[in-house]
Order: structure tokens, then C-alpha cells, then sequence
């Protein structure tokens, strides 16, 4: 924990310790015929070494036009290089620069096969009439679509105009994004200073709803009603996550609802969240989301992980404040169960995962960010805090994390950073119990040490003694609680039982519980499991309608790594793959080519 990590960034090639862009225009047409956005990016920047005779920018599969560089002399063509293409990284942007240059135009359109981008048909969307293009930029995909620094080390302000058909809205995660009028033409502007990674676009049949003074709800008309009845308790949770962090700093809070080929359940972009439509559960019990959304706010948008291995900064935080502003929220029930399921979760991916990927500050080295990207980070990491929370006293832990995020507010920040941070802050003093926190051992090692604290949740305990009941042949207590339970519960309750129910336990199960027919995407997840670990085939056709329909990697992945544990299960994958590939995500599809051993 000694090492002064200098934040040497694994996943860029770009040379911001030399050269650091500071500023963003964008001039863009999003062309759904030829599936491309096509214009020109300028980059501002600073020179950070007065001697930097290069620039050098990340990107994907862009096709470059022409790059100039800009200074008191003017624009003037650049005899620019673009290097080989690196499978994970992509190729590095290399512009000579004049003295004086102080800017770089870059012309460019992107790959039809652009990593950050979807481009979705008429018939992928809920209106069936407009095609639909959204952005994912996290982690390193940004660069598909605008030649960046595309590190998180660096942050960046941006303004943005966009075209569209005129019947099509454009909206960005900056200030600008329409409430009414549509007219082909949107102009962006982020004030507030982000990394690549948070840059977001999308384009399509989109109608916007309030929710609050400073918060709103974009979706496809059809959806859009539904998501605000669904998300209307936004604002409470941004006015509890600022009575405990302090106040919310990126001005506006919306959330885009997209189709379902969404690879995530949401994505952070600031002031304008992404969000699967698989939490629109109708009775709010998927929420949660939203909460982790919105903390990002605080971990993550404004204190930010440096490089990719860090990403537990990120993500732990988010997951502890998510159940923070939970409980403000909906109360100590809830959050206490959602942090049961969480250490669940996190033990199964304990039994899934090599010891490297166990590692919070975790080793990246000749690999692609995005496999990082397990539950470990966030759940061990909430683990992380909340040991240190119940060591340190509520009170006084929630006064360090105030004082956190307002110390490094806009800044991109390493693991050995904030261990330095923290030890400062809130484990000094002699005779502490903090002292003895294991930090080695917590943020460095596999595993989870011995005296992390342990959730617990009366609620969940009578659930899983119900299940046991159950199992025994009792099933009378379940079938008569079950309509009364909470999704949490039930999620419990389905846990609980045997990994692979016999063929008559399952009849039975879905007899007296309904699942097959659950519109809840949670619980059908949970039961589609069950249904393929043992073989009950009137879920066959559920399972497929839930596979074809649903990109969200969450739910795809471990049900397509249920089905290839047998050779039907692999036949049957590969059979419901061919058809629902061409609607997922260029990130789903890479993952579940991983499972299936070849590009189907
Ligand atoms: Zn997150």
C-alpha cells in the first residue's frame, strides 16, 4: 500500500502528462441509414510539458478525415498517423503540433460496427416506427465514437451540436436536452468537467416527462408514463442523498429509459442517467437502481476512478450510498435486505472467480476493462465501507465521506490516493479500533477477511426458514406469505430452495407461485435458472421470449452460462442465440460469443 501509483493508465494511448485536452466541440449528424455519426471534433488543450510536439488521442474503428491544427496562426492540415489497431485498446491518434497550437480539429465518421454505439431498427423499440441510437461509453468505448483522451485521468467540459431526422429528438448528458419541440437541430453544453467515459448520446422517438423541479423522465412515448409513475420518488431520493453528502452538483437529474437491448441495468452518464426498461417492475421494488444511478452523482462522477483497476472506487461507494439512500427512503427494511442479497451476490461470484478478479484494486494487465466488471468491486467494496462505517460510528463516517467527496470533488482519484486519504482522516489516533482495519488485506487480497461486517435482515431470515419448510415438504406457510412478500423476498424465497428442484418441485412452484408468467424481470431471471438447472420444460418458451427480448448482461450472461453446462442447454443456446444476437448490444454479443465458443 506504500507504492506511489503513478496513475500510468493500462487502457489509453493518449499522453495527457504531456499534452492535456481540456475542452470538447462537437459538430455531429447521427445518420441512421449508414448507421454512423459523422462531423468533426475540436480538442482544446494545455500543454503540460512546454517541450510536447505530439498529441496523441484513442480511438475505434474511426474513420479520419483530415486533422488540423489550430493556433494564433490559424487552422493549418496536420501530417497526422494513425497506429495499428490494438484488439483491446484500438489505435492511437498521433498529431504534430506547431508551437502555439493550442486546439486540433479532427474530421472523422464513425465504424458501422462502432463499440459505443447501437443503432437499433423500428422493430427493436417499443413504438416500432423510428429507429433508436444510444451511446455506452464505460469503460473504454467512448473513443468509437469521438477521438479522445479516452482515460479517466482526464476530465474534459463539452459543447455539442447534433442533427438529426426532424422528427427525431437528440439528447446528450450535458444541459440542452429538449422537454418539447423537436426541430432536427440540439445544441449541448457540459459545464461541469467529466472523463470520456460519461459522455453520452442517444436519438430516437423520445418524450419527456417531469418528476420534479430538477428532474425528469425521457422514454419512448409509449414507456414514458409508465417510467414516471415508476421513478417518481427521484426527487425524495436526491434531497436524502444530499442531506447525508452534500449538495448535488451537475444541476439537472433525468433518466433515459431505453429499449431493452440496453446491455446494464443503468449507466451514470451525468445529468441524464440511462436506464434498462427491466426495472420497471410497476411497483417501484426495483428502485434501487435508480439510487445507485443517482450516488453516482457523488462516487464516481464527481470523485472518479483514475484507471480502470481503481474501478472499485466507483462502484463500492455506489453500492454502500445506494443502500444509504434507500433506507432514507424507503426504510431500514429494505436497505437491510438489498445488502443480504448484495453478500449473496457477492459470494457467488467468490466461488465463480479466479483470485486475481477477487482483488479490489484489481490487476487489468493485457485485458480488456469491461472484464473487470463483475459484482466483486461492488459489493465487496460496499462491504469495504460499511465494516468501516460500523467501526467508525455512522456519525462520524458519514462526516469523512462528506468531506471526501467535497475534498476531490471533479477530480479522477487512485486507490493509494484515497487509502492516504483515509488513514488521515478517519483511522488515526491511538487506541482507534480503526487501526486495526485489515486494509492490506481488504483493498489487495482475495477473498473477504474474517471480521468484515456481516448483513443481516429478520425479514430474509423468516424467508429462508420458509423456503426450508418448504423443501421438507411443508409448503403451506410459503404459498400463503408469498403474495405478501416484497420482490426482496421472494428473490429470498427462490434462493433459498434447492439449486436444482426436482421436476415436481418445479411444477408445483410455478402452479402455486405463477412464475413462469412473472413480468417481474427479477424474479423470472431467478426462475429461468432454476427452470434450465432442472429442465422443466414449460418454461422453454418463456425463457426464450425473456432471452431474445432482454439484452441486459445481468440476466443474459449466467442464464446462457446455465444452458451450455449441458449439451441440449449448448444445443438450445446456440438455437435461441441465432435470433436474438442481432438485437443485442455489441457488448452482449462479445460476452455471449465468450460463452458460447464462437461468433455463433
Ligand atoms: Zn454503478
Amino acid at each position: 500500500m506504500t507504492e506511489t501509483f503513478a496513475p500510468r493508465d493500462l487502457h489509453s494511448h493518449a499522453n495527457p502528462g504531456e499534452v492535456r485536452v481540456r475542452h470538447l466541440e462537437l459538430d455531429l449528424e447521427v445518420d441512421f441509414q449508414r448507421r454512423a455519426l459523422r462531423g468533426s471534433a475540436i480538442l482544446q488543450f494545455e500543454r503540460r510539458d512546454a517541450a510536447a510536439s505530439v498529441l496523441r488521442l484513442d480511438t475505434r474503428s474511426l474513420d479520419i478525415r483530415g486533422v488540423e491544427t489550430g493556433g494564433p496562426a490559424g487552422w493549418s492540415r496536420a501530417a497526422w498517423e494513425l497506429g495499428p489497431a490494438d484488439p483491446i485498446l484500438g489505435a492511437a491518434l498521433s498529431v504534430p503540433l506547431r508551437s502555439g497550437d493550442d486546439r486540433v480539429r479532427v474530421a472523422y465518421t464513425t465504424g458501422p460496427a462502432a463499440s459505443g454505439l447501437q443503432w437499433l431498427e423500428p422493430a427493436q423499440t417499443a413504438g416500432k416506427r423510428q429507429p433508436f441510437l444510444f451511446s455506452q461509453s464505460q469503460a473504454i468505448h467512448a473513443r468509437s465514437w469521438v477521438p479522445v483522451q479516452d482515460t479517466p485521468a482526464v476530465r474534459v467540459t463539452y459543447e455539442a451540436t447534433v442533427r438529426t431526422p426532424s422528427d427525431l429528438v437528440a439528447l446528450m448528458g450535458a444541459s440542452g436536452n429538449p422537454t418539447g419541440g423537436r426541430g432536427g437541430t440540439y445544441r449541448f453544453r457540459m459545464p461541469q468537467r467529466i472523463p470520456a467515459y460519461l459522455m453520452a448520446i442517444a436519438a430516437g422517438d423520445i418524450g419527456f416527462e417531469p418528476l420534479g423541479p430538477r428532474s425528469g423522465v425521457y422514454a419512448e412515448p409509449s414507456v414514458v408514463g409508465r417510467a414516471a409513475a415508476e421513478f417518481s420518488d427521484t426527487e425524495k431520493m436526491m434531497e436524502a442523498a444530499e442531506r447525508l453528502y452534500g449538495p448535488y452538483r451537475w444541476d439537472r437529474y433525468d433518466i433515459l429509459v431505453l429499449p431493452p437491448s440496453f446491455p446494464f441495468g443503468g449507466m451514470e452518464n451525468p445529468r441524464l442517467t440511462f436506464a434498462t426498461p427491466t426495472v420497471l417492475a410497476g411497483d417501484k421494488s426495483l428502485v434501487a437502481l435508480i439510487a445507485h444511478e443517482l450516488a453516482h452523482s457523488w462516487s464516481g462522477n464527481l470523485v472518479t476512478n483514475a484507471t480502470w483497476s481503481d474501478f472499485w472506487l466507483n462502484e463500492g461507494f455506489t453500492t454502500y450510498i445506494e443502500r444509504r439512500i434507500v433506507e432514507e427512503v424507503y426504510g431500514s427494511d429494505t436497505a437491510g435486505m438489498e445488502a443480504v442479497l448484495g453478500r449473496q451476490d457477492l459470494e457467488e461470484e467468490l466461488a465463480r472467480l479466479d483470485d486475481r478478479d477477487e482483488v479490489l484494486h484489481i490487476d487489468l494487465t493485457g485485458r480488456d476493462p469491461d472484464e473487470g466488471a463483475t459484482r466483486l468491486p461492488y459489493e465487496k467494496g460496499a462491504l469495504f465501507l460499511r465494516t468501516l462505517e460500523e467501526l467508525a460510528g455512522r456519525k462520524r463516517f458519514d462526516e469523512f465521506l462528506r468531506r471526501y467527496f467535497d475534498h476531490f470533488a471533479f477530480q479522477s482519484i487512485t486507490t493509494a490516493e484515497f487509502v492516504a486519504y483515509l488513514r488521515e482522516h478517519l483511522l488515526g489516533g491511538d487506541g482507534s479500533k480503526l487501526a486495526s482495519v485489515p486494509l492490506e488485506e481488504g483493498i489487495e487480497r482475495p477473498g473477504v477477511p474474517a471480521s468484515a461486517a456481516q448483513p443481516a435482515s429478520e425479514n430474509l431470515r423468516r424467508v429462508a426458514h420458509a423456503a426450508e419448510e418448504w423443501t421438507r415438504g411443508r409448503c403451506e406457510p410459503a404459498k400463503s406469505d408469498f403474495p405478501r412478500w416484497t420482490t426482496h423476498e421472494r428473490l429470498q424465497f427462490l434462493r433459498r430452495l434447492p439449486a436444482a428442484p426436482s421436476a415436481e418441485q418445479l411444477r408445483d412452484l410455478d402452479r402455486d407461485f405463477q412464475l413462469t408468467r412473472s413480468t417481474n424481470a427479477e424474479i423470472a431471471f431467478q426462475w429461468l435458472l432454476m427452470a434450465i438447472r432442472g429442465g422443466y420444460a414449460p418454461a422453454d418458451a418463456r425463457l426464450e421470449e425473456f432471452l431474445v427480448g432482454i439484452g441486459r448482461r445481468k440476466f443474459i450472461k449466467p442464464l446462457y452460462e446455465e444452458l451450455v453446462k449441458s449439451e441440449a442447454g449448448r444445443r438450445r443456446a446456440a438455437e435461441i442465440y441465432r435470433k436474438a444476437r442481432p438485437g443485442y448490444h455489441p457488448i452482449a454479443v462479445d460476452t455471449v460469443d465468450r460463452i458460447l465458443g464462437s461468433g455463433a
